[in-house]
């Protein structure tokens, strides 16, 4: 961090300046331009409000150089993170796919799609057991009893379970019960959630906000990390624009850009990320060309009858097709030497 101060600046101010912000365990180092002196900072800069530098009347501006999510971000961790979820592989190449239906409706539904999406080679079962509805008068999940029978599900079939928690109340079930816990779009910046999940040994998946940018998911990312879980999978699945032809505006190039910034896995869903299920395929191949170390796919043995988002659930069949064609682009991808 870097403090550039006014030519009016008092001896005495930047003294008291330097002073303050060695207390807080800071290198201080003066830096002098032409015809401005600036005080280099190094250390836990984060801990530095920058708001109250620049309320002294005599600091022109504070200039950040590092990013403030230290845990989640690249420079300190250069190597991709790759965590292994009940013998299954995500990040540094493996390529994962999460598939299952918006949420749980009932055994049956759930053992036929879960032993379909399993044939055509998903590594992991998703539905909802709390869902998260726009109206309170939609169909709000099985809740504890949806949650039973993925577990019933996951022993038919061995296949992992990814399910989202809608509220702190259920940290310790879920933490007992779920492979992956899911932190849907709506509770991405709930910071008491993502701080109590934090404190769990569970992977998991954090979704984008619905109008988050790139460095909010991370800082969200940030908080789990700091308390102490450093199993944290992002997910883009879209983002608020002016645009209507689709849900929500699928955002791809916050796959390379995370790649940059973080060695956190990302992966794509591109069932919210576009609303419609004819669209799924195409991006779900783009997702794995643009580098995602996985998707999140909704599928529904019977989509036009599905309680929720059958509009962009595929059939299992249409997911078996898909499966086949996703894993040629990942292998182009991640082929190093083309
Ligand atoms: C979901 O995956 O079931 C879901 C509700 O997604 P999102 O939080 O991304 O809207
Ligand atoms: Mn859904």
């Amino acid at each position: 961090m870097i403090i550039v101060l006014k030519n009016t600046a008092t001896e005495e101010q930047i003294t008291s300046l330097r002073g303050e912000m060695s207390e807080m365990g800071l290198a201080v180092q003066d830096i002098h331009g032409e015809n401005t002196l600036m005080i280099g900072l190094a250390g836990a800069t984060e801990m530095v409000s920058e708001d109250s530098i620049v309320r002294h009347e005599f600091v022109e501006k504070v200039l950040k150089i590092s990013e403030p999510y230290k845990l989640a971000g690249r420079k300190f961790h250069p190597k991709d993170s790759i965590y292994e979820i009940a013998g299954r592989k995500i990040g540094g190449g493996a390529f994962a796919v999460i598939a299952g239906p918006c949420s749980v409706e009932s055994e049956e539904q759930m053992l036929s799609i879960a032993r379909d999406v399993k044939t055509a080679g998903a590594g992991f079962l998703r539905g909802g057991a709390f869902k998260p509805r726009s109206s309170p008068y939609s169909f709000q999940g099985l809740g504890l009893d949806g949650l039973e029978l993925l577990k019933i599900a996951r022993e038919k079939t061995g296949l992992p379970i990814v399910t989202e928690i809608m509220s702190q109340e259920y940290v310790e079930i879920f933490e007992k019960e779920v492979d992956v816990i899911q932190i849907g779009a709506r509770n991405m910046q709930n910071f008491p959630l993502l701080r109590e999940i934090g404190r769990t040994g569970k992977p998991v998946l954090l979704k984008r906000g619905l109008s988050s940018t790139i460095d909010e998911m991370l800082m969200a990312a940030e908080y789990i990390l700091k308390e102490g879980n450093n199993h944290v999978i992002l997910c883009e699945r879209g983002i608020r624009t002016f645009e209507t032809a689709t849900r929500n505006t699928l955002d791809l190039s916050a796959i390379p850009v995370i790649k940059k910034r973080s060695h956190l896995p990302v992966i794509v869903d591109p069932s919210h990320g576009t609303g419609y299920w004819d669209l799924v395929y195409s991006m779900s191949l783009a997702a794995a060309a643009a580098g995602a170390d996985g998707l999140m796919i909704e599928v529904h043995n019977q989509p036009v009858k599905a309680l929720c988002d059958g509009q962009q659930s595929i059939t299992p069949y249409l997911f078996s097709r898909l499966m086949r064609k996703v894993e040629k682009v990942h292998e182009i991808v991640a082929a190093a030497d083309i």
